[in-house]
């Protein structure tokens, strides 16, 4: 057990603080480790112990921990106009500067955009704007949502309802009308002699037949993560999504492309979407839209959803929806910063340069019997542990296995995250070469550990 001394800020943390989404066991055995600074993609410790942080933050701090132009970029605009929501006839000139370089970066010829404080938010946010869409076109009835399983699109109890977890069971969740169709995993659900173009195919049809058991003309919306990173960075098998958008678009169901992990760089493109050749209906968008710097999403509509958006509002001349601090000047100044130094401090050119050397490395990684897949794409990889690679035999319980092997990492002074039971790395954008062997040693010598 854990034995931090009695009113170390350990202790302190433990008494009254909160964890989400956190496995407690490993908590109470190894105690709470409290950050007080980062250095580039390290964090520092109580203690003064540095962490490489493979997950930068969770999926976000794309550009390290010390950013001195974010950090500035923010410090100005609070000295200048520290708050100020986009409502009532009002919004900052940040504001007003975001939007058009959202839809500048955007692959839409025009759009519009509107802001949340997280990315949750922003697929509620999406989900009542379909609704609303519906409603106003005299379909009341289209209001189901399909997603997949393994996906992840938030905590709200919209896009928790989304989210193809189990786990959101203990709520009473999913809402109904939320519909999970199969996880375009090919090396975990592929069928005992099953092409990848077969298994691609078989998903395809599964969403034909879904479309057909429900009705068309009962769903608002499909919405994907390009990338699924929370259900364990899983890459769509090859041709999904130009498997499935031809059926979406047949039937008149916008797809709309959860962005908020891959958006910005994650796949060596701004958006993954066009990693994977795809344009969807609109975007979901947070993260590293501010290189974690400021919490903030965005909804940005295509042009279509923009005009269906604009004929429902026509006729009561509101849209009834937003939040206190949603287009916040601050956050908005924070993104475009951000996305001056993802497009043009070379962030993105790093992803793609280092995406290479990154796999690389893995690969070697990768190589331990008890690694049954690598997988991944740009700065955003899994390892799944197994107890069998020919038969791609999980380990008993869900977490214990890559949960020791992160814990082992941290031990080591490399943050990484269980996820079910792969090991995800993702880390900043700006990791050197030399950060980077630091990883893949520190990876390799908690993983000879652990089997
Ligand atoms: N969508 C995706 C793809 C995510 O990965 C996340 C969070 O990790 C969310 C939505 C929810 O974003 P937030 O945690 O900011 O509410």
């Amino acid at each position: 057990m854990n034995d931090h001394a009695p009113n170390s800020w350990e202790a302190r943390a433990e008494a009254h603080s909160l964890y989400g989404f956190t496995d407690l066991p490993s908590v109470r055995e190894r105690g709470t480790v409290v950050i007080t600074h980062g250095e580039g993609p390290y964090i520092v410790d109580t203690n003064g112990k540095r962490y490489l942080d493979a997950n930068s933050g969770l999926w976000n701090m794309v550009a390290g921990f010390d950013h001195k132009g974010l950090a500035e970029a923010a410090k100005a605009q609070y000295d200048r106009f520290p708050g100020y929501h986009a409502f009532f006839g009002r919004m900052s000139d940040q504001t007003v500067a975001l939007s058009e370089k959202l839809i500048e970066v955007s692959p839409y010829p025009r759009g519009k955009v509107f802001y949340t404080n997280s990315g949750s938010e922003a697929n509620d946010t999406m989900v009542k704007m379909l609704w609303f869409m519906n409603r106003a076109e005299d379909r009341p009835q289209a209001t189901k949502i399909l997603t997949r399983w393994n996906g992840y699109h938030g905590v709200t109890a919209i896009s928790a309802s989304m989210t193809g977890k189990p786990y959101n069971s203990v709520f009473g969740l999913p809402l109904p009308g939320f519909l999970h169709l199969t996880c375009p995993h090919y090396w975990r659900f592929g069928h005992e002699g099953e092409t990848e173009a077969q298994f691609t195919a078989r998903l395809a049809a599964e969403l034909e037949e879904v479309i057909a058991r429900e009705g068309a003309d009962t769903i608002a919306g499909f919405f994907a993560e390009p990338v699924m990173g929370a259900g364990g960075v899983i890459p769509p098998s090859a041709g999904y999504f130009q498997a499935i958008q031809p059926i979406l678009r047949k039937h008149n169901i916008p797809l709309i492309a959860d962005e908020v992990i891959c958006g910005f760089g994650r796949t060596g493109n701004v958006w993954g979407s066009q990693t994977y050749d795809f344009v969807p209906d609109a975007i979901i968008s947070s993260k590293a839209l501010t290189a974690g710097y400021f919490p903030m999403g965005a909804v940005i509509l295509g042009p279509e959803m923009t005009d269906r958006l604009q004929a429902a509002i026509d006729p009561i001349e509101e849209f009834p929806h937003g939040f206190t601090a949603s287009g916040h000047p601050v956050g908005c100044a924070v993104a475009l910063k951000a996305i001056d130094v993802v497009l043009n401090e070379g962030l993105l050119d790093m992803v793609r340069a280092g995406a290479p050397r990154m796999e690389t490395g893995l690969r070697e990684i990768a190589k331990h019997p008890n690694i049954g897949e690598l997988r991944g794409i740009g700065y955003m990889w899994a390892l799944e542990a197994v107890q069998d690679r020919a038969t791609k035999t999980p380990f008993a319980g869900n977490l214990s296995v890559s949960e020791r092997i992160a814990n082992t990492c941290t031990d080591h002074g490399l943050i990484c995250r269980p996820l079910g039971q792969g090991i995800v790395l993702c880390p900043a954008f700006t990791l050197t070469d030399a950060q980077m062997d630091e990883m893949f040693a520190k990876l390799d010598a908690a993983l000879k550990q652990v089997f």
